[in-house]
C-alpha cells in the first residue's frame, strides 16, 4: 500500500503515520525525521537544512526530491509499500513525485488529508517543544503551508481521490477512522 498524508502542520501527521505504518507493516517516511537526523548527524545535508529548518522555511526541492529518489530507489521500500509524511510540500515536489511513481509503476495511491483549524493548530505546536517550535518559527510554517503546500492538496483533488480526515480528537479514534476509510480492519 502506497500513502501520502497530507495536512498542515501540527494536524498530527507524524503521529498518525507511525500508528498507521505499524498495523499496515509499510515504511513510514518522514521528510522532517530524515532532515532532523542530519542535522544531529551533521551531515552535508544536515548542515545545508539545518538553518532552513530552524526558520520554519522549506527546504529546496532539487534537495528535497532528490532526496526522495533517493529514498525510493531502495528496493525494499517499493515491495514494503511505504507513508510519505512531510512531503510533496510544493506543486514541483509533487510533479517531481508523479514522475517518480510512474518510473516505479506505482499507479494505486492513496491520499489522505488530516485537518484542523488554525487555533488547534497553534495551540499544538506551541505545546509540542519542538527546537523548530518557537512562536515566530511556528506561525512562519503555518503560512508556508497556506502559500506552498495548500495547492497540493488542490492539485491531487484534480487529480486523484482525497480522503479527508478531521484530525482533532482522541488518537485512537482518529487512526480507527483513517483505518476504515482506507477499508481496512482496526
Ligand atoms: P516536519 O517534521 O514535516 O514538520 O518538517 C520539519 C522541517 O523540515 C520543515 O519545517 C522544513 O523546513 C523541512 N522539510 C520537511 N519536509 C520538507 C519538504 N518536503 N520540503 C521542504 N522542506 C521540508
Amino acid at each position: 500500500m502506497y500513502i501520502i498524508l497530507l495536512g498542515p502542520p501540527g494536524v498530527g501527521k507524524g503521529t498518525q503515520a507511525k500508528l498507521l505504518a505499524e498495523k499496515l507493516q509499510v515504511a513510514h517516511l518522514s521528510t522532517g525525521e530524515i532532515l532532523r537526523k542530519a542535522v544531529d548527524d551533521k551531515t552535508p545535508l544536515g548542515l545545508k537544512a539545518k538553518e532552513i529548518i530552524e526558520s520554519g522555511s522549506l527546504v529546496p526541492d532539487n534537495i528535497m526530491i532528490g532526496l526522495i529518489r533517493e529514498v525510493l530507489s531502495e528496493d525494499k521500500i517499493i515491495n514494503r509499500g511505504f507513508i510519505l509524511d512531510g512531503f510533496p510540500r510544493t506543486l514541483q515536489q509533487a510533479e517531481s513525485l508523479e514522475t517518480l511513481l510512474n518510473e516505479f509503476s506505482i499507479k494505486d495511491i492513496q491520499i489522505i488529508n488530516i485537518t484542523a483549524d488554525e487555533n488547534e493548530l497553534l495551540k499544538r505546536l506551541l505545546n509540542r517543544g519542538r527546537k523548530d517550535d518557537t512562536e515566530e518559527t511556528v506561525k512562519h510554517r503555518l503560512n508556508v503551508f497556506k502559500e506552498m503546500t495548500f495547492p497540493v492538496i488542490q492539485f491531487y483533488r484534480e487529480k486523484h481521490k482525497v480522503l479527508d480526515v478531521y484530525g482533532v480528537g482522541d488518537i485512537q479514534e482518529i487512526h480507527s477512522g483513517i483505518l476504515k476509510i482506507l477499508g481496512k480492519n482496526d
